[in-house]
């Protein structure tokens, strides 16, 4: 099986996610798209802002998931309860399913961080290493890594930065968002206060 990754901390899941898994699973002809909530992001560490608890994030990831089949969700990083690094996601996995291909999905702004991840050769003998356009970052900086995949889709300006902003200021951000995912956060008053 031709397999897509997506983490993420999903704080909130939205529909650039959904877009992302969508476009990757028809461009790259992929049997199904797991993702994989972080627990503690690595690169988010040092931002000090609070994170949601892990159950309520994957409680929207569920929710904007629901009845899409080939969509499923592992609680594999936020079981461990600490920050766990793709490599060590990826190495699992491969364990479980050592057929199948995996093609790792990510947005554009990795580019710019990409040295900073954990064992980059390992991850890629592990899985292909995909990147997608996303407004606001650029294609330039990648170096010379062939190994990447450039998945072209139309740029959507969503990131949960923007729906955490916008909910503090009281603006709509349910076209932003996958059914039912502005419920919870509305339910569990979710992104009221500066933290980020
Ligand atoms: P934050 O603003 O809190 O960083 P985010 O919107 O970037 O949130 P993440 O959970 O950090 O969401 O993203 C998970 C993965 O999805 C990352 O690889 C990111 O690049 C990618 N991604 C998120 N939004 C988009 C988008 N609109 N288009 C393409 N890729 C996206
Ligand atoms: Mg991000």
């Amino acid at each position: 099986m031709r397999i897509g990754i997506l983490g993420g901390t999903f704080d909130p899941v939205h529909r650039g996610h959904l877009h992302l898994a969508q476009e990757a699973k028809k461009k790259l002809a992929l049997d199904k798209v797991l993702f994989v909530p972080a627990y503690l992001p690595p690169h988010k560490e040092s931002k000090k802002r609070e994170i949601t608890p892990a159950r309520l994030r994957l409680r929207m990831l569920k929710r904007a998931l629901a009845g899409k089949r080939s969509f499923k969700i592992t609680d594999f990083e936020v079981r461990k309860k600490r920050k766990v690094y793709t490599v060590e996601t990826l190495r699992a996995l491969r364990r479980r399913c050592p057929r199948d291909e995996f093609f790792l999905l990510t947005g554009a702004d990795n580019f710019s961080i990409l040295h900073q991840w954990k064992n980059l050769g390992t991850i890629f003998r592990l899985c292909h290493f995909v990147i997608a356009r996303r407004p606001g970052f650029r294609k330039s900086g990648m170096g010379e890594q062939k190994k990447i995949i450039w998945l072209p889709i139309r740029p959507l300006n969503i990131s949960s930065t923007k729906i955490r902003e916008r909910t503090r200021e009281g603006r709509s951000v349910a076209r932003l968002l996958p059914p039912g995912v502005n419920g919870l956060i509305k339910k569990h008053r979710l992104y009221r206060r500066r933290n980020f």
